[in-house]
């Protein structure tokens, strides 16, 4: 346990969930002393990732009580070990899911860290000093540099924390399938929550056709005249559906519970690719007819690595995208934890870590 690891000397102050009821309740626990190649960030602000309630909530059954959830964070650097040289104090900083990886293999070498056999998440991972790790929904955060970004100036940081998971999650699919680089091709979203909205912001800053596929109608208005959609369909609806057909060169499915692929894969050209992000805790129907008569690929993708994530929140910053966020304070982490588990977010919760109740 962290808290008898020798130098986890730090006491910080957050919020845990203790068990699968997915009660988030105030904890404190012990942080290592900055090293020679940390740094340590007061943090300001961090996103409520739906995967966070995965976890709260032992959904994939590999959580570890206490669990200090958090993944999306934003803060100052207030201390700096002797080797860090991509950071000084005052600096503003972020840090998304990865905590540490091998550094040796060829993926580590090749910035695809977020691959590495040994990687290590931000919480419920296990550190290089055999200690498990604590999360964003806490006052401080220690972190090996490595692992750390820079937050363009011109975003604010409340809203550019959901681009440290949420961001690098679509960024990248969107990178590797040649969506960043080919303006008029026609990009599809599944699921228009948090990681489904900054996708959608993408693909409009990138010049592409976006077409939303959701299972909430009300959220069609919104998704055209606030985030620029340019077509929405509503997947329970067969007509919608039907004249959907062979339109999209690109799915995005962010959905994070168990549905069939196969609807979302006949909305593909012939050859189009389906990329999953979406982490349903069951798997996923894939039935083949709509893969073979199309030609058609899925593929799943996991965040991004830490010089992609960098490249993404630089071009946030150059081309002014931030994440349509509700912040609420400490106190109502459980309240917008249930929200966000009926779908009731638009598009991201993002907890003000010094925030205090406005309730006396
Ligand atoms: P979110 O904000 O809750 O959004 C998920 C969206 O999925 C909802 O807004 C909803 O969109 C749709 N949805 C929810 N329940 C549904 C259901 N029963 N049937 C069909 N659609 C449903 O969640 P998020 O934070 O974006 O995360 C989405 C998933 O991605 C989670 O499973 C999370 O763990 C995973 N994730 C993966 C990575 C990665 O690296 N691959 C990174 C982060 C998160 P509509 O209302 O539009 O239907
Ligand atoms: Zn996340």
């Amino acid at each position: 346990m962290a808290q008898t690891t020798p130098n986890h000397t730090q006491t910080v102050s957050g919020w845990a969930a203790l068990d699968n009821s997915g009660k988030i309740t105030p904890y404190t626990f012990k942080r290592r002393e900055n090293g020679v190649d940390d740094v340590t960030i007061e943090i300001l602000y961090c996103g409520i990732c739906h995967t966070d309630l995965h976890y709260a909530k032992d959904d994939w059954g590999i959580t570890m009580y206490p669990v200090v959830p958090g993944h999306e964070i934003t803060g100052v650097i207030t201390k700096i070990g002797s080797n860090v040289s991509k950071f000084k104090v005052g600096d503003r900083a972020g840090i998304g899911c990865l905590a540490s990886s091998c550094l040796e293999c060829d993926l580590c070498k090749d910035s695809q860290e977020n691959y590495c056999d040994n990687l290590q998440f931000t919480y419920n991972g296990i550190f290089w000093d055999g200690s498990i790790t604590y999360g964003g929904y806490s006052n401080m955060i220690v972190a090996d540099q490595r692992y750390v970004v820079h937050v363009p100036e011109n975003l604010p940081m409340d809203s550019a924390a959901p681009l440290l998971c949420a961001g690098i999650t679509v960024f990248t699919p969107m990178k590797d399938n040649d969506m960043l680089n080919s303006p008029g091709k026609k990009l599809g979203v599944v699921g228009l929550g948090g990681l489904g909205h900054v996708a959608v912001k993408f693909g409009k800053a990138f010049g592409l056709h976006v077409t939303v596929i959701s299972t909430s109608p009300s959220k069609e208005r919104e998704a055209k005249e606030r985030l620029g959609a340019d077509g929405f369909i509503v997947s329970t609806d067969t007509e919608q559906m039907e004249v959907g057909k062979r339109t999209l060169d690109f799915i995005i499915d962010t959905v994070s519970a168990p549905h069939s692929l196969g609807p979302m894969l006949d909305l593909l050209k012939v050859k189009g690719t389906l990329a999953v992000v979406g982490a349903p805790a069951k798997p996923f129907e894939l039935p083949s007819f709509p893969l073979l008569f199309g030609k058609r690929a899925v593929k799943g993708s996991i965040i991004g690595g830490i010089k992609e994530t960098q490249e993404m929140m630089d071009l946030c910053g150059k081309h002014n995208i931030t994440c349509d966020v509700e912040v609420v304070t400490p106190d109502k982490i459980n309240e917008a934890m249930q929200r966000l588990a009926k779908n009731d977010v638009r598009y991201r919760f993002v907890i003000d870590i010094a925030g205090k109740s406005s309730e006396h």
